[in-house]
């Protein structure tokens, strides 16, 4: 909490320099099973990805730096034969008190489930519509149809204490999909449901969803500035660190190389957080810091349940 209360002062002060992190965005890797529209990295943004070994450095620095929830995400995290592995380690050799997993949610089996829910507070598993706009929007088919399935594998392991989290990225294509959307994770027994609305709808609009459905609404039209940049790292599959993931082509440290301090608040990094509060194009429309804030007071202090 007060690492937090810190982040928020470093960025109400319109600081370049930042507390240390609370959250770490892992990309452990670009690969993906699927081919969504909206997205470069199966297409092979990175040429490679950090090994097991290069792996669990980099949580070891993100440990010793106290990371409180570490996101680990890709790419598709099950693409890597090492994933247990390494999830064992953030959680039980390391004991970093929150770990996520972002999955498409396609590659969960039955053998694995066990290993992942010991070591997971969460599974955050992106559905983009029903049925065949899914399979649509993820470019494979048949892709919705084994989300069901492996949920339902999911939900019989998570007695013991693993949340649910369904996130919806809204696009012109899956708009009026919303509602279905939010039955869905009703029926799943999710613990909460996020819109990352990149669809080009106006402000009032989504915001009078948001209230009347009670879940992070998404759109800032004059964004300045980002709380993000003061609490939360990202880190690609190269293991370098960028200051988030729409800022994706931007590198502002390596976690191979240097500490997570150094690379936090790099010169490159001081200057990103001074060009932010300036005001980013890409920062106008972003949905990131409200779903993510958010999404890490729900963490916290379990204030809004959706079912
Ligand atoms: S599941 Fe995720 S990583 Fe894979 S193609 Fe879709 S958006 Fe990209
Ligand atoms: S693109 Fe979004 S997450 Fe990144 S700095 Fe801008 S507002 Fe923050």
């Amino acid at each position: 909490m007060i690492r937090s209360l810190k982040a928020a002062w470093k960025y109400l002060r319109h600081s370049k320099e930042a507390p240390e992190p609370l959250v770490a965005y892992f990309m452990i890797t670009n690969k993906c099973n699927l081919r969504c529209k909206m997205c470069n990295y199966w297409k092979g943004l990175y040429p490679k990805e950090v090994s097991t070994c290069e792996a669990k450095l980099i949580l070891d620095k993100l440990a010793d730096v106290n990371i409180q929830i570490l996101s680990v995400t890709g790419g598709e995290p099950l693409m890597r034969r090492d994933i247990s592995e390494l999830l064992d380690y953030a959680k039980h050799t390391l004991k970093i008190p929150y770990v996520r997993l972002q999955t498409n949610a396609t590659l969960l089996t039955k053998n694995l489930i066990p290993d992942l829910a010991d070591c997971l507070d969460d599974v955050w598993i992106s559905v983009d519509g029903v049925g065949t706009m899914h399979d649509y929007i993820r470019g494979v088919q048949g892709t919705f149809a084994k989300v069901e399935q492996n949920i339902h594998l999911l939900n019989m392991v998570r007695e013991n204490g693993l949340n649910l989290i369904v996130n919806m990225v809204v696009t012109n294509y899956n708009r009026d999909q919303k509602n279905m959307v939010k039955q869905l994770a009703v029926d799943w027994h999710a613990d909460h449901l996020f819109y990352h609305d990149v669809a080009n709808v106006k402000a009032e609009e989504s915001r009078q969803f948001s209230s009347e459905m009670n879940v992070g609404n998404v759109y800032y039209p004059d964004r300045r500035g980002c709380l993000i940049l003061y609490s939360n790292l990202m880190i690609n599959p190269l293991g370098e660190l960028i200051p988030c993931g729409i800022l994706d082509k931007l590198v502002v440290g390596n976690l191979l190389e240097q500490p997570v301090m150094e690379a936090w608040n790099s010169q490159e990094m001081r200057l990103i957080r001074k060009k932010v509060w300036r005001g980013l194009l890409a920062c106008k429309q972003c949905c990131v810091p409200n779903t993510t804030l958010r999404s890490r007071l729900d963490d916290w202090f379990n204030l809004s349940r959706l079912v």
